[in-house]
């Protein structure tokens, strides 16, 4: 592999680790705002603590988003998209945080009713308050009656770092083929029509694997696309790194895709022609292990 090969390749892992860590963190801060939960008002009100938790998680995880986003757009122009503007750059990470309410808040609500739907058996079965605190504070009842709660809230909270990632990356995407809002009313003027150019240049889908996904010869797999060139527009109607008509992404709440594939067109192409799909498992383990120190 040539030493630009190698350069592009670590540079793509650098930011696979990167995104792992931040939806790692994303988990260990979710775990911790659960362990802060008061149970017995969990019990009474669950909906009302689930809300606190998701203000919360939203406080908490709010600035990793922003930092991941910024990050992310950076990745971008590295890839041979355009450039996001700051303000552009901050607007998209504020509406994935309006995704994440939306997305966290039912599946959370759900689960905090399942949670306190047990407490309250336990006491309607006679277990006093105390035992029930106990059972809740012991190592193996307690804290596992949160089990479902906690399980869903580091789910969401990861999902919502890994949604900030991919919004960044399709609005860099749309900024190079989707004509300007304002085209129709610049034509109605006979002004700048010509000024919006579609990004016709080749993109190469590099594959970035992790030994689990994309893997198969389907053609909606990620591994029979690495190394294959089209145009953005092209790519679009195939589906784009990360779209729901991926194996990889089926299963995956909308937007949360894991896959890590790029679409590259970088200036100097000989970076990315011998490039083999990439094996992102060690920069995976690499990012979540910084997380837990
Ligand atoms: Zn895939
Ligand atoms: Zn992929």
């Amino acid at each position: 592999m040539s030493s630009a090969a190698k350069a592009f390749q670590r540079r793509i892992l650098e930011h696979v680790e990167e995104v792992e860590y931040v939806k790692e963190h994303a988990r260990r801060v979710a775990e911790t705002v659960i362990a802060r939960v008061d149970v017995r008002e969990l019990a009474q009100n669950s909906a009302g603590v689930v809300e606190r938790i998701i203000a919360t998680l939203l406080a908490e995880l709010g600035p990793a988003s922003r930092r991941l986003a910024t990050l992310s757009a950076t990745y971008a122009v590295f890839l041979g998209l355009p450039k996001l503007t700051a303000a552009q750059v901050r607007q998209l990470a504020e509406e994935a945080s309006t995704k994440f309410f939306a997305f966290a808040s039912p599946a959370m609500t759900d689960a905090g009713l399942q949670v306190s739907s047990r407490i309250n058996d336990m006491v309607a079965a006679g277990v006093d308050p105390a035992g029930v605190n106990a059972a809740l504070s012991s190592r193996e009842g307690p804290r596992a009656l949160m089990v479902p709660l906690a399980a869903v809230t580091k789910r969401v909270s990861a999902s919502w770092m890994q949604f900030v990632d991919r919004d960044i990356n399709d609005a860099a995407v749309s900024l190079a083929v989707d004509p300007p809002k304002t085209r129709a009313r610049d034509r109605v003027f006979g002004e700048k029509i010509f000024s919006f150019v579609v990004d016709a240049r080749p993109f190469t889908w590099i594959a970035v694997m992790d030994g689990h996904t994309c893997d198969g010869e389907f053609p909606f797999a990620c591994a029979p696309r690495h190394g294959q060139r089209r145009t953005l527009i092209e790519w679009r109607y195939h589906g784009l790194p990360g779209s729901p008509v991926l194996v990889c992404s089926m299963h995956a709440p909308r937007g949360a895709s894991p896959c890590r594939c790029v679409l590259a067109s970088p200036k100097d192409l000989e970076a990315i022609e011998a490039l083999e799909a990439i094996d992102a498992a060690d920069a995976i383990k690499r990012g979540k292990a910084r997380a837990r120190r």
